[in-house]
């Protein structure tokens, strides 16, 4: 049963094979069974998750219907739920339960949705790799001793080894497509704007957007369904009407243009990653694609960008963690200094307290306009490219890693290592435009991901090329050893 895909369970629950009750226990005695290996929970919500299932499954007999009434998920740690702890994978958050529902969370139970647990995640959202996490590192099923990519990590090693069949992330960076790179999943950042951003914890404002991370384009299609849609409680978040992903995912390929952008093969490229790519170029043209190669030439610039304006709005965002208005309080202080400095100082872990220090330090008085400003040209630079490129292309192709997952630990001595490898995700970020990652093929057993980009709210597009794509490949459909 847990092989199940969303949309296999959906089929199963409408033709009753199986309740969501059932498949609600199996999947949670495979929790409890694998995830010790893994740790890619940090809260379970056993009973939250029987009293949905059993709802759902009222609510069937009754004559509903739905690609998520029944369908068992969870969510990444830094969505809010209400009366269950938020943790953000943070020390400072350990005991904060919300006291509300994020926009998404509410969604997708109101669509019948089963919340088995609370996900793993780098603190705060910060890394590549899931290892800042209060709750320790998570393992990559395809081998434990490697990482499975971050910030949405846990997320992604639960549904790599089939403990549940989909969840949610964050992608501010990469956050979503990386870890799906790294674990052999499909995973989607939408149009920033498309998922509201009410109660997901904040870390860059202005390049946050929630979306899933399931093993197929067809899963990621209906938990983006779910999630998608216009809240007036965000007020980044962007009236357009909601398509059907679902409809959008049989269209031909025939005389679709992908570009491949030269500048994502370059050097930092490791050259089994670039085959694999070219072979999945070859499969799209197969398809009936058209492939031409272009340019982004301010790619170069998008990391040392990145690196300014995500820590400088980290910087404001987490401001509100001081021991008073949120999170926790350091012993005995002596005075209000006393208490700020050491709440923060013993709450943070030493990566959020470096993105604290770069951004504050980015938005100082009188070094503003040398780096924040700098960075926020850069940013419309990196926007135009895009546009100059989608005026050719329908959609642009890459590796969406320069590399396949790492031993964990390796690049813990040096975080710069780990910042690039966002390379070729963080553009999307930067430009507020959609992207997947999806499954690819495999370099000495790791899983390896093909990234694909398109224009504003073609979320439907981005799904249909990766719904063909995979049903003529049968990378998504391999499972790691063990699970
Ligand atoms: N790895 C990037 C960072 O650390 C992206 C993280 C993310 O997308 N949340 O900032």
């Amino acid at each position: 049963m847990h092989q199940l895909t969303l949309a296999e369970i959906a089929r199963g629950l409408a033709d009753k094979k199986f309740s969501s009750e059932e498949l609600t226990k199996v999947l949670l005695a495979r929790i409890a069974q694998l995830d010790p290996q893994l740790n890619s929970f940090i809260s379970l919500t056993e009973d939250l998750a029987l009293t949905q299932a059993k709802a759902a499954d009222a609510r069937r007999a009754n004559g509903e219907s739905g690609a998520l009434l029944g369908a068992p998920i969870a969510h990444k740690d830094l969505f809010c739920t209400q009366g269950i702890r938020t943790s953000c994978g943070s020390k400072m958050l350990d005991n904060f339960k919300a006291p509300y529902d994020a926009t998404v969370v509410a969604k997708l139970a109101a669509a019948g949705a089963v919340t088995l647990g609370k996900t793993n995640m780098d603190e705060f959202a910060m890394g590549s790799a899931n290892e800042s996490s209060y709750y320790g590192a998570v393992k990559n099923p395809w081998n434990l001793e490697y990482v499975p990519g971050g910030s949405s990590g846990g997320s992604a090693a639960a549904v790599a080894a089939r403990l549940l069949p989909a969840a949610t992330g964050t992608d501010t960076g990469g956050s979503i497509r990386q870890p799906a790179a790294l674990t052999n999943l499909t995973g989607l950042k939408p149009t920033y704007g498309r998922v509201s951003r009410w109660g997901m914890i904040a870390y860059a404002s202005s390049l946050d957007q929630g979306g899933p991370l399931a093993r197929t384009a067809e899963d990621c299609a209906i938990l983006l369904q779910g999630m998608a849609g216009f809240d007036p409680n965000d007020s980044t978040s962007i009236d357009e009407p909601v398509p059907d992903y679902s409809a959008s995912l049989n269209g031909s390929l025939q005389g679709l243009r992908i570009g491949v952008p030269k500048e994502y093969f370059s050097a930092g490229l490791d050259p089994r990653i670039a085959d694999l790519i070219h072979n999945s170029v070859k499969e799209l043209e197969k398809l009936g694609a058209v492939i031409k190669e272009i340019s982004l030439p301010n790619m170069q610039h998008a990391i040392p960008a990145y690196y300014v304006i995500a820590p400088a709005e980290a910087s404001s965002n987490l401001s509100r963690f001081d021991g008073v208005r949120f999170g926790y309080r350091c012993e005995n202080p002596v005075n209000l200094i006393d208490l700020y400095k050491r709440s923060r100082g013993e709450g943070f872990g030493p990566e959020v307290q470096r993105r604290i220090m770069v951004g504050a330090y980015a938005l100082s008085a009188g070094y503003y306009d040398a780096y924040y400003l700098k960075a926020q040209k850069i940013r419309r630079l990196i926007k135009n490219d895009f546009m100059a490129a989608f005026n050719e292309v329908d959609i642009i192709l890459g590796p969406t890693t320069p590399n396949p997952a790492w031993k964990l630990g390796a690049k813990n001595s040096d975080p710069v290592a780990a910042y690039l490898e966002d390379v070729y995700t963080i553009t999307a970020n930067l430009a507020g435009l959609p992207g997947l990652s999806m499954p690819a093929g495999f370099v000495d057993g790791l899983p390896v991901g093909v990234q694909l980009l398109a224009p504003y709210f073609q979320e439907g597009r981005l799904l249909n090329v990766a719904h063909q794509y995979q049903l003529n490949t049968d990378w998504h459909t391999r499972t790691p050893q063990g699970f």
